[in-house]
This record gives C-alpha cells, sequence and structure tokens, in this order.
C-alpha cells in the first residue's frame, strides 16, 4: 500500500523550483508518492519530473478536475471532444512520469452546477470515459472517478451513485476513488459506502472536514480505515489538505481555500504520514481479535 499526499501540501506552483520543493518535501515526510494535480498540463515539464521523481525514489499519481472548456457533461460535442483530448495528453504525462494512477473529477466540470445533470450529459461523459479508461489501462494506469461533494459536481456525490455510474460506463478497468472530506459531507457514514464500492474502489483520499490537519475535525476516520481494512484495499491513499498559506490560482479558488489552517507543510506532511499509518496498523489488529 502506497501513502502520498497531494502536491498542493507543498507548492501552488508547477515551474522546476516547485515541482523539485514538492517532490523533495514527499520523500523527506517519509511518504512514498506525491499526486500532482494536472489543471494545467500544457505547461507541465513532465520530463522534469520523472527525473526528479527517479533521483528522490518517490512515485507519482495524477489527479484534475475539468472546466466548463473540458467538460465531458456538455451538450457541445467540440468541448466534450476536448476534454477528451486534454484527458488523453493527461494519461501520457502520467505515464511518462511512470506513474500508476489518474484521479479525479475526471467526468464533468468541478464547480457548482445550478441544474441537475442531464441524460445526454451522462450519456456523453460515460461514453468518453470508458474510451478514456481503455487507453489508461493500455497504458497501465488506473482511471478512477472521484465521488465529490454537491457543490463540485452535478455527476454523483455518494459511493452508490458512483456504482450507477460505472454500470454506464461499462467498462472494469474504471474505478472508484473516494475521498474522506466529501463522504463526511454526503454520506450516511464512512463505513458503508467502502463495503458497498468494494473492490471497485481504485484510489482514496484523506481529508479532514475542513481540510486541515488530520485528527482535528470531524471525519470518523476509525470508521473509513475499518471499512478499507474490510475490503482488503490496498491501493493508494494520499492525503489532501489546503491553506491559504500554499496557493494554486485555479484549484485553491475552485475549493474555496480562503483560510489559513496550517503554515508548515513539512510539519503537516509528516503529521498525516503518521496519522495514517497509525490508522492503518490498529485496523490491521483487527484480524487478531
Ligand atoms: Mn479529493
Amino acid at each position: 500500500m502506497q501513502i502520498g499526499a497531494h502536491a498542493l501540501v507543498f507548492t501552488g506552483k508547477f515551474d522546476e523550483a516547485g515541482i523539485r520543493l514538492a517532490i523533495e518535501a514527499t520523500r523527506r515526510a517519509g511518504l512514498d508518492l506525491i499526486e500532482i494535480p494536472l489543471m494545467d498540463p500544457q505547461n507541465f515539464d513532465r520530463k522534469l519530473a520523472a527525473r526528479l521523481l527517479e533521483e528522490n525514489g518517490v512515485e507519482a499519481t495524477a489527479s484534475l478536475g475539468l472546466s466548463d472548456s473540458t467538460d465531458l457533461t456538455s451538450p457541445d460535442p467540440a468541448i466534450v471532444a476536448a476534454g477528451e483530448a486534454m484527458l488523453t495528453e493527461c494519461l501520457e504525462i502520467v505515464a511518462a512520469m511512470g506513474g500508476k494512477h489518474i484521479c479525479g473529477v475526471l467526468y464533468s466540470a468541478m464547480k457548482k452546477y445550478m441544474e441537475p445533470v442531464t441524460a445526454q450529459g451522462r450519456a456523453s461523459s460515460a461514453a468518453a470515459i470508458g474510451r478514456l479508461g481503455t487507453r489508461a489501462a493500455d497504458l497501465g494506469i488506473a482511471l478512477s472517478l472521484e465521488v465529490v461533494n454537491r457543490y463540485e459536481t452535478n455527476v454523483m456525490n455518494t459511493g452508490r451513485e458512483a456504482l450507477k455510474f460505472l454500470d454506464e460506463v461499462d467498462n472494469p478497468s474504471v474505478s472508484i476513488h473516494l475521498d474522506s472530506y466529501h463522504m463526511n459531507i454526503e454520506e450516511a457514514d464512512m463505513t458503508s459506502p467502502v463495503l458497498d464500492v468494494g473492490d471497485r474502489l481504485g484510489y482514496v483520499h484523506i481529508g479532514e472536514s475542513h481540510r486541515g490537519y488530520l485528527g482535528s475535525g470531524t471525519v470518523d476516520f476509525g470508521g473509513f480505515f475499518r471499512g478499507l481494512a474490510r475490503i482488503g484495499y490496498d491501493g493508494p491513499i494520499v492525503f489532501e489538505s489546503f491553506s491559504s498559506a500554499v496557493v494554486d490560482r485555479d484549484l485553491s479558488r475552485m475549493l474555496g481555500i480562503w483560510r489559513n489552517l496550517w503554515d508548515d507543510s513539512d510539519d503537516l506532511a509528516a503529521h498525516a504520514n503518521r496519522f495514517i499509518r497509525d490508522q492503518l496498523r490498529a485496523v490491521e489488529s483487527i484480524g487478531m481479535h
């Protein structure tokens, strides 16, 4: 099992200095992998990232949310085509970095919609995700769809809704990405969605209710990790935390990161690494009971 952190724990800039800082800090925190947001794939230097990852013995995953100009649920076929082309390019970037996972809100724009998704929008997105899943599988990359709260998509907000969407995608290589922060908003509890998703779970985000230090909010991590242990989950577990101390122009605004919840990235990441590994050790011991 690999434990990681989102790059925005360390940097909001993805120039050489930012990529280097984030990858080195990931290693120093004792983490196995870094999740790199590909919000601006055209300006991301994949070769540089691959070299720095190799030098530091760190692996990368990638995540992103679509925008209005790349929304796979759009009624405009040109926008859907732009989204599919952009995601195809992102898969190439992940492959160039030796990554094995891409995740996030890959199926719609990441924004507050003012209307429910249309049947046509769902079908358009499911078809595109199905094709992208095949391309990802060819590259040895797992494509996982992140279930996010109602203010960030109108396609699916719970694990069971994600299972329904996966039925429409109809590609066994596409999986579900659960995030404790979003689950804490939308799900009935933190264990049953994990059991319901079961072996379709491909990626996990660990975030606190306010997206600050783990253990300082209201998320029932005990219940969540017990669920992960029950299904034998062994995929990536990636810590997400955002503060106005580290800002990405697009992502921070979209996520509403207005407050300063921490100011020491190294301490935050090392704490998250310990917290996650301690939770995993605790639930592992249940097998002895
Ligand atoms: Mn997340």
